[in-house]
């Protein structure tokens, strides 16, 4: 079977999902390019709990953890197939205690990027969480030992942001990112195209631009799991290289 890529997505406001923009563009440029996967395993920003929790029910459903939105968004859905024979696997290679844990389903992060890559919702999906108490590196692992799924049809898709700043987003940068948001999405591109992924995962060595770009991990963590999923002989693609509302960033890196 031919390896599946892995992708990071910068996903940024959930209204991209009802939206045809510059962003979902590409996005469905992306899953035209690729193979399509047999089943996808979604690391979410948005599913951010204590331990690692594996979703492993046949069928999942649409989560709406979002507040304060047009109508219009509550009526997406994106209820799924679940794939508990993949769900299985990954909690034998993860190597960390994980339990299941079927409270969840899909959530923004993930809906809002895959009603545009795959609008036909005929792709099995499901969600592995992020723990938030466990250090960078422990993300990193995890996606070093999911690697393997990609020989089993399975896309490793992750969905963040790599700068999210929501307390200091600026509505009148629409296009625009602050200097720090740009330096910090940069630091992260020039370790990607250098395959310097030790540095990414020491964010915290970049101080001040770190924590104006990183104020809570759970954006960033996602890009982890890829990274760690990433083989040497991988060409990476980038789509998206902006940033928005100052303090958003939205590029992504598509790995194949
Ligand atoms: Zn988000």
């Amino acid at each position: 079977m031919e390896k599946m890529p892995v992708l990071f997505i910068g996903h940024g406001s959930p209204m991209n999902a009802i939206e045809d923009n510059k962003y979902t563009k590409q996005w469905k440029n992306i899953a035209n390019k690729i193979l399509k996967p047999k089943v996808i395993l979604s690391i979410s920003a948005h599913w951010y709990t204590h331990n690692t929790r594996i979703n492993n029910d046949e069928k999942l459903k649409t989560i709406y953890d979002m507040y304060g939105f047009p109508q219009e968004l509550y009526e997406v859905k994106y209820d799924t197939i679940g794939s508990p024979k993949i769900a299985e696997l990954s909690k034998e290679l993860i190597l960390k205690k994980s339990k299941f844990d079927n409270s969840w389903g899909i959530d923004h992060g993930t809906w809002s990027v895959l009603i545009h890559m795959y609008p036909n919702v005929d792709i099995p999906v499901f969600q592995i969480s992020i723990d938030a108490d466990a250090p960078a590196i422990e993300h990193y692992k995890i996606g070093k030992q999911l690697k393997s799924l990609r020989n089993q049809g399975v896309l490793l898709f992750s969905t963040g942001n790599i700068v999210h700043n929501l307390r200091l987003v600026d509505w009148n940068m629409s296009d625009k990112g602050y200097d720090w948001a740009y330096k910090f999405d940069d630091f992260v591109f020039d370790n990607i195209m250098n395959k310097n992924y030790e540095d990414i995962v020491n964010y915290k060595n970049q101080k001040d631009i770190a924590r104006l770009a990183i104020p809570t991990p759970d954006h960033f963590y996602p890009l982890l799991y890829s990274l760690g999923a990433v083989d040497d002989d991988d060409k990476v693609s980038v789509y998206n290289k902006s940033c928005e509302l100052g303090s958003l960033s939205m590029t992504s890196y598509l790995w194949e």
